[in-house]
This record gives C-alpha cells, structure tokens and sequence, in this order.
C-alpha cells in the first residue's frame, strides 16, 4: 500500500531511529487534519522556506519530525516566548506557535497572552480538545463542566474546578491582535471552514500584519475512550454549545504592515545591568574571551564585585555581561553571577565551566570548584578552604585572608577588595591596572567614605600577593 506524500511534509518520518510514513498520532485525531491544512497553506503561499514552527509539549512535540519547514522546540507552554525571539531576530520570518490547550491554556497562559498583547508578527494555533492528551488524559483549563478525567473522576465541577477558559474570548479583549478565530476539525465542512481560516492567519503573517490566534477544536479519541466518530460528535455537539465557532476579529484588511521591533543584542541587554555611561565595546578578535562565575551568599557583595570586574571589561572597551542568579532568601541565600568579558559580542551569557571562578562560602566552593576548567583559577577566602573541600591539581587555587586583610585595613566588611587585588595581581582577566582601580572607585561612589578604606584594603591585597603569590 503506499501512501500520498502530504505537500509541505518531509518525504519520510525518521522517527526515533526508524523510517515511516505513519504519524505518531492516533487514528481520528485532529492534529493530523490540522498540520496538513497548515503545510498546505504554507505550500501554496509559498511560504515553507520562510517559515519556523515553534513545537510544543504535549501530543505535537514531534511535530517536527513531519513539518518540512524550520523547526524549533520549546518548554512547556512557552512556544509564544521563543517564538517572539524569532520574531524580532529574524524580520523575515513566518512564525508558527503550535500548542494545545494543555500547554497553552494553563502553564503557557500567561506567556500566550504576553505575546497576543504585544501583537508579536506571529500565529498561535491552539488545538482544544479539552484535555491533556499526551500524559493520560488530565482535566485541562478547557475541560468542560461534567466532562470526567484522569483527574476529575466525578467530573469537573464549577464550583471546585472552575469553568471552561475561554481563550479565543480573553485574546479578544486585547487591542494588538490582528486575527482570532475558533474553527474546527470535527468534520467536512468544518474542516473546509478550517482551510480558509488557516490559509487567511498564514497570509497576515506572510504581509507581517500582526499577530492572529486561532484556536481549532478537535477530538481526541483515545483518551475520550471512544472511536473516532464518536469523538467528532462530541467536538461537533457538546464542545461546540461550550466553544462557538466563529471570527472574532479580522482587522486584518486595515492592518499595516510593519516590521517587528528590533532585538537588542546580549550585549546590549546585559550592559544595562551595569553602569551606565561607560565606553562602547570596540571589537578586538585578538583580545581571549574570559568566562567567569562569582559566587556567595546574599549580603556578602559578591554580586558588587562581579559588577565591578565588568565595569573594569566595560572601560577596557571589551564585550561584557553580568548575569545574576539569585536564591529565594534575600539576604544569605545563595547567590552567584555569570560575567563574559571578550573583544568580541557575547555569544551566552550564562557559564557553565568558568575560566576563573571567585567564592565567598564554603558550600559554593564545593558546588562549583569542580565546574571550573582545567587549567583555569580560583580566588577564595582562606577562611572557607575546608577539610573536605575537593582539591584540583590542574587549576590554581589561590585562598587569599581577605577577611583577615579587610579587618586590619579597618573595613572588615571590605573582604572583596582583597579578592580584587589578587584577580588583578594574577591577571586573571587580562584587564589595565587602571580600569581596576577606576571600577573600583566607581562601585563604591554612593558611599564616598568607603573609597580610601576600599583603597587600602586592595593594597593590602596587593602586598600580600606580592609577598606570597609568585605573579
Ligand atoms: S492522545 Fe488524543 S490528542 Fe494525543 S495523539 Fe492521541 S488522539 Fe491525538
């Protein structure tokens, strides 16, 4: 028997290792009616090498194994957020979000209705068949009253479950959205109607007028525990009197076309977490990129520093980031940055194995000393090297008294100046004696009275290097 290739399709399905022209879905579903209304559209648009489709979590997530277009995947619910990263990053683009109630409607609400508000240049297809198909059959948001799942055995009551959301009807009381439509796949007719709306939300995005949402409802036997026709009926009957089809909005002939905001670079985004007012980067390939993490606890400073060291990137004319992590404790928690400094724009912002690695306690010292590159530094306070804590012979390790120092310089508080020192002291960075104290003075400039005691400690710092580092 052989099968018809659907147009827009890959000609095979290379599905976990094997070659198929079956689908992963089960027979009767509407996800398989609505990809090939979606691909076909796409093909006679002319739209397939434009466009990316943002797979979700749940019963589509192998989507791409049969979309023939750009594919990308997301977490759970949050297909509109990477699809607005394509948005702005690739002007050119069609982008697809292809969710299901599931994703959509309760984890991904907020993160759908974001994106509709700001009438990102996308479409959002949400399939509701009322439930959560891929994990076994779960209430969803969309479930209606009396239906009976996994999870609502007796089946979902208003008055502990709530009601049926209604997302096509919340989208629509936004102003950005160009395009809402409920349509769906229960049968001939149905489907034909599904056609036209899918093709009309893919021109809009074709003329890059704006953002259109449409919502197709659709059955889902196997967990309804019916046969497909069955299934139909109850997406024709029942969801329907809860679910109207219809379009809500089409502004779609007023829409202008226009081109989405621009993405800011990482190196832009990042740079506003530091200081304003300092020097743009200048390219400089030759200059070594430098990945470092700062780690601590809450109230310690640790952040302040890393700020400081990429201040000083910032006033060499490097490429820098700052990115905090912070613990749910304000203060004492643990908390660590990500600093990039390089003569290039930054890729990441985020280090998973850093060249340079600077603790202030103990149990962050044995979280990360084993992430740090071999070959790489170590800068901590002698205070916390404990008994146990794991040693590496291939990176350095430099355990400085910075609290020690800070006390007898008379700013006990003052013991990141002693780190500092030794950063600058061992060139961990490859950054100008100057920028070091400038970044220095510069962090402490609304306590104008920390500065000489910062001073002091950092040449305290320094002497002690001198005396026991060998440079
Ligand atoms: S579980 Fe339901 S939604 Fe999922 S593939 Fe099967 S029929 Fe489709």
């Amino acid at each position: 028997m052989s099968t018809k290739r659907t147009v827009g399709m890959y000609a095979s399905f290379d599905r976990s290792g094997t070659t198929t022209r079956a689908s992963h879905y089960c027979a009767g579903c509407g996800h398989g009616i609505l990809h090939k209304l979606v691909t076909e559209a796409l093909v006679e648009l002319g739209l397939q090498d434009r466009t990316i489709i943002v797979n979700p979590i749940g019963c589509a997530v192998f989507g791409y194994y049969y979309w023939d277009v750009g594919n990308i995947g997301a977490a759970h619910g949050r297909a509109p957020a990477v699809a607005t990263a394509l948005n702005r990053t690739l002007p050119g683009a069609v982008v697809i979000a292809y969710q299901g109630d599931g994703d959509l409607a309760a984890i991904g609400l907020n993160c759908a209705l974001q994106a509709a508000n700001r009438g990102e240049r996308m479409v959002t297809f949400m399939v509701n068949n009322c439930t959560y198909g891929m994990t076994g059959g779960q209430m969803s948001p969309t479930s209606l009253i009396g239906q009976r799942t996994t999870t609502s055995p007796l089946g979902r009551a208003a008055a502990t479950e709530g009601y049926p959301l209604h997302v096509s009807e919340l989208i629509d009381r936004l102003r950005a959205p160009v395009y809402i439509a409920r349509c769906s796949v229960a049968d001939t007719p149905r489907i034909l109607q599904t056609r036209k709306i899918v093709r009309q939300a893919l021109e809009i995005q074709r003329d890059g007028k704006g953002y259109a949402f449409v919502e197709v409802l659709s059955p889902c036997p196997t967990v309804a525990g019916t046969d497909p026709l069955q299934a139909a009926r109850f997406v024709a009957t029942e969801m329907e009197q809860e679910f109207p089809l219809g379009i809500f909005r089409d502004v779609s002939g007023a829409a202008v076309p226009s081109t989405p905001a621009p993405a800011m670079s990482l190196t832009e985004l990042f740079a506003g977490c530091h200081e304003r007012d300092l020097p743009a980067p200048r390219p400089d390939p030759s200059v070594t990129e430098h990945r470092l993490i700062f780690a601590g606890s809450g109230g310690q400073g640790i952040l302040s520093l890393g700020l400081c060291v990429v201040n000083a990137g910032a006033m060499a004319h490097r490429f820098t980031t700052w990115y905090p992590t912070y613990g749910p404790e304000q203060r004492g928690g643990a908390v660590s940055c990500s600093l990039v400094i390089g003569g290039q724009p930054v890729g990441a912002p985020t280090v998973e194995h850093p060249d340079v690695l600077v603790c202030m306690t103990a149990p962050m010292l044995k979280q990360f000393l084993p992430l740090v590159k071999p070959g790489g530094m170590v800068f901590c306070d002698s205070l916390i090297v404990e008994s146990d804590t794991p040693l590496r012979h291939d990176v350095r390790i430099i355990a400085v008294p910075a609290t020690e120092l800070a006390a007898a310089a008379g700013f006990a508080r003052g013991a990141n100046g002693a780190i500092l020192a030794a950063m600058f002291y061992t060139n961990a960075t490859g950054l100008p004696e100057q920028v070091f104290a400038d970044a220095r003075d510069l962090s402490f400039r609304r306590k104008p009275d920390l500065i000489e005691l910062n001073r002091k400690v950092f040449a305290s710092g320094l002497a002690w290097c001198r005396e026991n580092l060998k440079g």
